[in-house]
């Protein structure tokens, strides 16, 4: 069978629909079938997988996740795109597509129809400008997902992948470590897709944990006790810190005695510190806690 991804065959498509390529929907398309099948492999997917897709364009990456998968369902927010996937995925009957934003969907209620004895898998070649809202609203969907592979910005994907003590690791990189285990499983050029994107990007490979990465005593206090230590990047934790909790003398007492507790020296840089070390200071905070 032909594939959909052949920079000849895009080109034939998108020409006999007069589609035109609309910028703020992120609409860059993958023309290359080693691409596809390398995603697809990343992501193991075999009979017994489900998978949901986000914005599958003219059905490039659709098609090959239908030749391996149980069921996909994907969603896509573009109307105009919606007949032209009619004629290209007609071949397939496991394929639902969905024309809505998936920011609005109701992920649990759209997968129901998939049999609930097989993994559910989310792939898809990612419209950049929501990457983390799109991640955001999987995460908080309920939805049991065993596994995302997505491709997004290099330079978004090494944020999320970094490890302590590089320039990439941020806050951001520690929302998704607590739940996944994330790694970059390859790098796609941006001279595979029409139109090229201005940048290079990733393929990553997040695997959804049994539970959280680390024990912490409240979530809400641990990733603003994160996002606090890495406002000013150049100052150290203890700088940070007093910006954030305050410079009175009781707060520094608490604050001191909570980075004695979790062996943490306050003039270490905030992107020094692991999860488990961010969890045992928050921790340490949550139990001095002098209550008001
Ligand atoms: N999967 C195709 C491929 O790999 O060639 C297209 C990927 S393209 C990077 C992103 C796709 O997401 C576009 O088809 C775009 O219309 C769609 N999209 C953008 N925002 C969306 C949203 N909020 N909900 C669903 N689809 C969206």
């Amino acid at each position: 069978m032909r594939d959909i991804a052949t920079p000849s065959y895009t080109r034939e498509i998108l020409e006999k629909h007069g589609f035109s390529f609309k910028k703020s929907l992120g609409q860059n398309f993958l023309t290359e079938p080693n691409i596809l099948k390398k995603i697809v492999e990343t992501a193991g997917i075999d009979e017994h997988t489900n998978v949901v897709e986000i914005g599958p364009g003219i059905g490039a990456l659709t098609e090959y996740l239908a030749r391996s998968a149980d069921q996909v369902l994907a969603f896509e927010i573009d109307d105009r795109l919606i007949p032209v996937l009619k004629e290209t995925l007609r071949p397939y009957d496991n394929i639902k597509v969905i024309n809505q934003d998936v920011l609005k969907a109701d992920l649990l209620k759209e997968t129901a129809y998939f049999d609930p004895t097989e993994k559910i898998k989310v792939v898809a070649n990612l419209p950049y400008y929501i990457t983390t809202p799109i991640m955001m609203h999987i995460l908080e969907s309920d939805l049991p997902v065993a596994e995302l592979v997505v491709m997004m910005q290099k330079e978004v994907a090494d944020r999320i992948a970094a490890k302590p003590g590089t320039k990439a690791y941020g806050s951001l990189s520690i929302a998704v470590q607590y739940y996944m285990e994330a790694e970059t499983a390859f790098i796609v050029p941006k001279t595979v897709f029409i139109p090229q994107p201005n940048v290079d990007s990733a393929i990553l490979r997040l695997v959804c944990r049994p539970q959280p990465a680390v024990k912490v005593t409240n979530e809400k206090d641990f990733f603003q006790l994160v996002k606090a230590s890495f406002a000013l990047r150049r100052k150290t934790l203890w700088n940070n810190l007093i910006h954030r909790y305050g410079k009175d003398a009781e707060t520094k007492a608490w604050l001191e005695k909570s980075l004695a507790q979790a062996a943490i020296d306050p003039k270490r840089r905030g992107e020094t510190l692991s999860l488990a070390e961010f969890a045992a200071l928050a921790n340490a905070m949550a139990e001095n806690k002098v209550s008001e």
